[in-house]
């Protein structure tokens, strides 16, 4: 293993590999990516939905999002490999009046910054969503170009074209500690010795707050558990009343769910009474809670059986919105952490972002709402209202 680098990257998920290959872009080739498990993607990146969209309630978390689905949208051309990408759009179901409310200011913000967002009532959402029932739902909004992307594809598309520019990627190599001397990072240390840098790039997902640790840094990212579960028809059943397409709905009031997954059924809802834990068993007695909701809305699902589930972690933050830039305190330590549930989906724009940063560029993106100082000296900014 490489001895001393101009920058180690922590952890080789979505966040990792396009910080690698934007720096490698940059002409920054100097560079060692580790990763502790033996192969990349295979934590939070790994469990997750794919879900890419534009409706965010936040301006900074909306720019993410436009900027990192035109990388997903031109990724086989601009990174040089394809990727799986289906753009049938994400719809939110409305049954309160007060979300209602609430998405009446976030559309305008959206549509202030050129997206398109449709507002549809409750049968124009039913016609796009078959087999959905829409009873309640006072209002429902809908962006075509929202979708599903595949984050295996992505993540190995950043680093094999990383690698083929210069950068190491180690695997099976944990990180057990960081040295710091005067206030800037010197080192770190790993389970294959020692590498001398001055500059590391913490993107250990929901192990974030680990790491900071290491360095003397406080990275308030809490690892909050969250299932999804895959339905198929049974045997001998007739198939399930599902969308044709890859549309994402989403309820959101309960959190619940869905999109197409092959001849069945991707789902999930948030569990409010998880506590963080890095524990990602999966707990069956979550579903029948999942499933009284989720035949309200699905129907269909009486009759599927579940073929298999998993669970992953969210990389909470305080306020929903991730911290991106230098860390407050550590000279030489970066920060692309804390992405609440949507990080794959930003990870395009979120790793040119820091890339830039780190070499000194203007990265032409107000980051005070990602701001590791908003939590000390700043104060606090407007967090995100769209995590599910
Ligand atoms: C169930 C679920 C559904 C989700 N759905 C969506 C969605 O639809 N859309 C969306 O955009 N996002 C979604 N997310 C969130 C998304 O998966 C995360 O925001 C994103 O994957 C974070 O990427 P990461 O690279 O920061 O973290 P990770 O993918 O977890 O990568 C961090 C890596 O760091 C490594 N690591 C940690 N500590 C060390 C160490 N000491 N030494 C070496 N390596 C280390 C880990 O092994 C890991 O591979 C979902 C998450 C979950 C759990």
């Amino acid at each position: 293993m490489k001895r001393t680098a101009e920058v180690v990257i922590i952890g080789g998920g979505c966040m990792g590999a396009s910080v690698a290959y934007h720096l490698a872009r940059l002409g920054v080739t100097d560079v060692v990516l580790l990763e502790r498990e033996t192969m990349l993607a295979t934590g939070s990146t790994g469990r997750n939905a794919g879900g890419v969209r534009h409706q965010f309630s936040n301006e900074a978390n909306i720019k993410l999002s436009i900027e990192s689905i035109g990388l997903l949208e031109r990724f086989a051309d601009e990174v040089g490999h394809p990727i799986d990408f289906h753009q049938d759009g994400y719809l939110f179901l409305l049954s309160s009046p007060s979300s209602v409310d609430t998405f009446k200011r976030n559309v305008a913000l959206q549509r202030g910054l050129g997206i398109e967002v449709q507002w549809l009532d409750a049968a124009e959402a039913a016609a796009l969503a078959p087999g959905l029932n829409a009873d309640g739902v006072l209002a429902a909004t809908f962006c075509r170009r929202d979708g599903i992307a595949d984050p295996n594809g992505v993540t190995m598309g950043f680093a094999r074209t990383a690698q083929s520019l210069g950068v190491t990627i180690e695997r099976d190599v944990e990180v057990t500690g960081i040295t710091v001397a005067a206030g800037r990072v010197a080192a770190i240390e790993t389970t294959r010795g020692t590498i001398d840098t001055r500059t590391v790039v913490n993107a250990a997902g929901p192990h974030a707050r680990l790491i900071g640790k290491m360095a003397g840094a406080d990275v308030p990212v809490d690892p909050i558990r969250r299932h999804i579960f895959i339905a198929a028809p049974g045997p001998g059943q007739t198939p399930l009343h599902v969308p044709s397409s890859h549309i994402m709905v989403i309820d959101f009031e309960t959190t619940f769910y869905f999109h197409r997954e092959g001849a069945g059924l991707l789902f999930g809802m948030g569990d409010r009474q998880e506590t963080p834990t890095f524990d990602t068993t999966v707990q069956w007695d979550f579903l029948p809670q999942v499933i009284d909701v989720a035949v309200t809305r699905l129907p269909t699902l009486a009759d599927a059986s579940i073929s298999h589930a998993w669970a992953g972690l969210y990389e909470m933050s305080p306020d929903g919105n991730p911290i991106v830039g230098a860390a407050e305190g550590v000279e030489g330590l970066f920060l692309i952490n804390g992405f609440s549930g949507h990080g794959f989906q930003h990870s395009p724009a979120a790793g040119r972002i820091l890339a830039d940063v780190i070499t000194g560029r203007d990265p032409h993106f107000d980051l005070t709402p990602f701001a590791h100082a908003r939590f000390s000296t700043l104060g606090a900014a407007a967090g995100e209202r769209y995590v599910v």
